[in-house]
């Protein structure tokens, strides 16, 4: 199916004409980032904790220490929240109310799946390498024994989901453009800077283009 199917949960309220279940333009959001906000709760309190994901398909797969609440919660079968923002610009207008932000957001509902056997949990390892940054795993020691069993994966499948888009300018009433202030969207980009080579590095290897010319999505 090209769209997720909205559910009485990820029906979009509030401006619902933003909301988009495309399920090309939610991966495409997903594959663009790769830092989450997952919320789960503990003993009434919630708590909202940033990680690392992958999506592998129609699934997201997370990873953390075996000691990890956020991990130990989720492999429960808790419920939890996940989405991931990519801020796209300031929209500047003419109202104190009225500015607001470009955006594409996806959120994500579900109980996560512990990956058990360890030839998988690997290859969710590499995955991870690699969805960050493609060619990676080849040059990098892989996870030893012990490294793969204090680590925990988890897949999180993509079936309740949801997106919100923001474009464009300000949506005030024309009647208020006329303040003397500059109206308009200061575009906003998640870019790579200068790498930075580690200075306990044993030789200067120059740095591989991969890194150089380092892009999202990978
Ligand atoms: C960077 C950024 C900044 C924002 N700033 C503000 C702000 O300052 N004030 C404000 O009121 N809102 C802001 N929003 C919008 C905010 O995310 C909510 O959509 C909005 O507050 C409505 O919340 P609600 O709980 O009433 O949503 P409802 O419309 O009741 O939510 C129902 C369902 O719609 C889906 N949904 C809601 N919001 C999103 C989303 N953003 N992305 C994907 N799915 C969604 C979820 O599945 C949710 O369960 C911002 C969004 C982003 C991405």
């Amino acid at each position: 199916m090209s769209e997720f199917t909205a559910t009485e949960r990820t029906k979009v309220k509030r401006h619902p004409e933003r909301a988009n279940y495309d399920r090309e333009l939610v991966h495409g959001i997903l594959d663009q980032a790769f830092v989450c906000s997952v919320g789960f709760v503990v003993d009434g309190q919630p708590y909202v904790v940033p990680t690392n994901y992958v999506r592998d398909g129609e699934r997201l797969l997370l990873h953390g220490s075996i000691a990890s609440r956020l991990m130990k919660t989720l492999a429960s079968g808790a419920p939890f929240c996940l989405s991931v923002t990519l801020l796209d610009g300031i929209v500047f207008s003419p109202t104190a109310t009225g500015h607001s932000v470009n955006y594409r957001s996806v959120v994500v509902l579900g109980t996560a799946e512990k990956i058990e056997n360890a030839q998988d949990k690997l290859e969710a390892m590499r995955k991870f390498v690699e969805y960050v940054i493609r060619g990676r795993w080849k040059t990098v020691r892989p996870p030893s024994e012990n490294e793969l069993k204090a680590t925990m994966v988890l897949a999180v499948p993509l079936v309740e989901v949801s997106a919100k888009t923001r474009t464009g300018f300000a949506i005030d009433a024309d009647k208020e453009y006329e303040t003397g202030a500059w109206t308009g969207v200061l575009p906003f980009a998640w870019t790579a800077g200068a790498p930075i080579a580690d200075p306990r590095a044993k030789s200067a290897i120059p740095v591989p283009a991969n890194i150089q010319n380092y892009k999202r999505p990978q």
